[in-house]
This record gives C-alpha cells, structure tokens and sequence, in this order.
C-alpha cells in the first residue's frame, strides 16, 4: 500500500535528519503513534497510550530516551544486596516515580539543572525515559562516552525470591554511566536531537494546524502545589474517595482527614487537571484501600476524564470549559515534579506541626511551673528547681537544633524552586531563633 502524501513528507524529512536509520526511527515513531499511514493524517487520532509527542511538550533543547531497566536479575558485587530481581509489576507500578528526578553521572555526581527526567514509563517489557541534558552532556553521548545507564531508588522491603526483590520502589534518580559497568547490560542512551521540535513542526505542517502556542504554559507552582493545609480545608466533594469509619466536623467535612483520598478539584471546585492525571495513576497503587473503594475512585476520576476529553479521550475539550477546569496548559511531565514537591512540602509542615506541639508542651509545662514560683525568682530558675529535666530555656534550644539537624542540606534539583525556598526560609528562622535563646540563656546565669 503506497504511504499517502502527508506521510510521504513526514518519512522524507525523517531521511533528511537521521540519514541511515530513517527507517527505523519512522516506523518506531509511526507504531508509537498507531498512525496509518497510507491515509491523510487529518482525522486519526493518536493512539492512547504512550504518545512522545503529546506527552514531551517542553521546549527542550538537548533530550536523551532510552531503556533504564528490564525485569531482570542484576549483579552488584560490592553492595548489599548483590542479586537484585525487579519484577516487571514492580516496575510497572514504580516506573512514573521516575519523572522529574535528577540525572547523576557514574552515580556519583548530581548533574545540574537542565539535566533532568522529564519522562518515564513502563513499556513493552522496559522501564523508557527521556531526559534533557546540557550540551556537555549531549556531546558525551554523541561521542559514544555514555551508553548505558543505570536507575537509583529506595524501596520500602525485600521480598525473597530467586535473589531479592526490592517492592515499593521509588525511583530517586538515573545514573549515566561513563567509567562505570552497568548492572543492566541491555539499558541504553540515545540522543535525540532536535526530533520533537521536528516532528511537532511537520505536524503541523501537514495537519494545518490552527494554534500556535510557542512555549509549553508558564507553571505557576503556587497555584498547582497543594499543601496538607489546603488539601484539609478542601470540602469532602473535592476527593475521589473517602475511606468509611470517621466522621463530619461542624463544616460537613470528614475527620480524620486522612481518610480522605485523591484530591482532585481546587477550593473553587474546578478541576485541576494536574491532579486529576496524577490522581488518575495513582489509584492502581493504593493497596491500602479496598478493591471496591479503588474501583469507585477509578470511575468517578474516569466520569471526569470522559466529560473533559482526556486521557483516552482526546486532548480537545479541556480549553473550552474555563473555571470549571484549571491546569490544563501544564504539560504531563511536570505532573511528577509537582507530585514530589507536594510531598517535600507535606513532610516539611508535618516537621513544623510537630515542632508546634512540643512548643505548645514545653510551655504549657513551663507555665504550671510557673504558678508556684516564689517572687524574686525567675521562671528558669523556678523551673530548674521544681523540675531539674524540664528546662525551659534549654528544652527549647535542644528542639531548634534538633530541628535544624532534620533540615536537608539542600534540596535535589528536581523538587523546585519553591521547597528549596521553604528549607531556607526555615533554616533561617531556627537559626535567629537559636541565637535568641542562647543568648536569653547565658543573660539569665
Ligand atoms: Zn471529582
């Protein structure tokens, strides 16, 4: 069957920029697409699924894709432990934790931004990534330096199988390898130069498309990173599921509020896109929930998806329904990066409200002290008598420093900007703090 013109253009511009492995770089790209291609390309839709093109909108200038792992047995010999059996449900249900984290080099050095994950997934039996990196970087792979790469994660345990397998992988990272041997022989790197800017253009081109949109849509991480503060004050009707057993508080919502799952409509109730996706991938994964609950949660984030063409349905409704749904322009592959700042953030005010509590114990300790201290005396030396352990003073200089120790020293690149801030605005704060009450402390001897 003869391809059909608009086909024919695109299959001679894949010759003009791969040269000898044109055709097996068009027919990959065509069978990831499920285009036809001996008809107009007006009217097909891209197939479901992994869609490069669809998915990798940002205006990256280097990108690198490969295979980052395959279910199989790897060898460390010199760290524990040594045989290692990833399991392809495993990587199956881990592989999006790959999106959005850094690219280090012979595991050893972080690379800096640009170079980052800004696409995985679980397919056709390999964990694929693609990743933008700098021009050095680009060169390395050019010059056939790096050809292989290597995945960094935590795991929440070992089962014990032929070897051990890791279950409840988060991916932290991937490791180019320069001097280093992969455990995984069959990984890859490969550039890929320029190909989405190409291939967007051509279609284009071809299909006469209408909106020119330039740059993938500015990300506002305020409005798109949800803290545990907003996600509490969110009515019961925001979540896609509510697990059974608690109860409602005077404003009709659930307590305790984490029986409350999957938040996916804003305060204003609109739909927030972002995290309708995110939401969306994770449902499968919640194992803690019952199969019933899951399957609820599926049909009702599927009831939105359908109404607003996404996902299965097509990409073309979303920007039609303005305040009924928000985030549309945010590209699928910083779903994984605001996922993960979330989390930084989520743990950093569950550290505060922590630190909140033991204030509010110290002083409320401090204060009964306090009743039966004699004139002329002062509240530490009170405190000192009556109860030698609880310092008041010193208590609260202990729990500072403890808490600045929890700080990380810096953030990874990948979670942005606004955690890295957070982590520096608190540093500070604890610091003056402690120098206050150092210096209260030495006044008071
Ligand atoms: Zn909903």
């Amino acid at each position: 069957m003869p391809r059909h013109p608009d086909f024919e253009r695109i299959y001679q511009s894949f010759i003009k920029a791969y040269g000898e492995r044109e055709e097996e770089v068009y027919y990959r790209w065509l069978r990831k697409l499920g285009y036809d291609d001996t008809k107009p390309l007006e009217g097909q839709t891209a197939e479901e699924g992994f869609n490069w093109i669809g998915t990798v909108d940002a205006p990256a200038k280097n990108l690198i894709r490969g295979e980052a792992l395959h279910p199989v047995k790897t060898y460390h010999p010199e760290e524990w432990p040594e045989v290692r059996v990833y399991l392809e449900e495993e990587l199956a249900r881990s592989a999006e934790t790959l999106m959005g984290k850094p690219l280090l080099l012979d595991h050893y050095l972080i690379l800096p931004p640009p170079n980052r994950v800004v696409y995985a997934t679980y397919r056709d039996g390999a964990l694929e990534y693609v990743a933008e990196v700098d021009d050095e970087v680009a060169g390395m792979v050019r010059d056939g330096l790096i050809r292989h790469c290597s995945v960094e994660f935590d795991w929440e345990r070992l089962e014990r199988l032929d070897g051990v397998a890791p279950r409840g992988i988060e991916f932290t990272g991937l490791s180019l390898l320069r001097d280093v041997e992969p455990g995984d022989p069959r990984t890859t790197v490969e550039l890929w130069e320029g190909i989405l800017r190409h291939l967007r253009r051509e279609e284009k081109l071809v299909a006469g498309e209408k909106k020119e949109t330039g740059a993938a849509g500015e990300l506002t991480l305020q409005e798109r990173v949800w803290t545990r503060r907003y996600i509490n004050d969110l009515p019961d009707s925001a979540f896609a599921v509510i697990e059974p057993g608690g109860r409602k508080d005077e404003e009709g919502k659930t307590v305790p509020r984490s029986l409350r799952h999957l938040p996916h409509h804003n305060a204003s109730g609109a739909v927030d896109i972002p995290h309708l996706r995110s939401a969306n991938s994770r449902v499968k994964q919640m194992t803690n929930l019952s199969e019933d609950l899951r399957r609820k949660a599926l049909e009702h984030l599927d009831a939105h998806k359908r109404e607003l063409g996404i996902g299965d349905h097509g990409e073309e409704a979303v920007t039609q329904k303005d305040g009924e749904v928000v985030g549309g322009e945010v590209p699928t592959w910083a779903d994984g990066i605001i996922l993960s700042t979330e989390s930084a953030i989520h743990s950093i005010e569950e550290e505060v409200e922590e630190l909140r509590r033991r204030v509010e114990a110290l002083e409320e300790s401090a204060t009964l002290s306090k009743r039966s201290i004699g004139e002329g005396e002062t509240l530490s030396e009170g405190v000192i008598e009556r109860n030698p352990v609880i310092d008041s003073t010193r208590g609260e200089l202990g729990l500072v420093e403890e808490l600045l120790g929890m700080l990380p020293e810096s953030v990874p690149p990948g979670v942005g900007y606004y955690p890295a801030e957070l982590v520096q605005r608190l540093r500070r704060f604890l610091l003056e703090k402690k120098e206050t009450r150092r210096q209260g402390a030495l006044g008071r001897r």
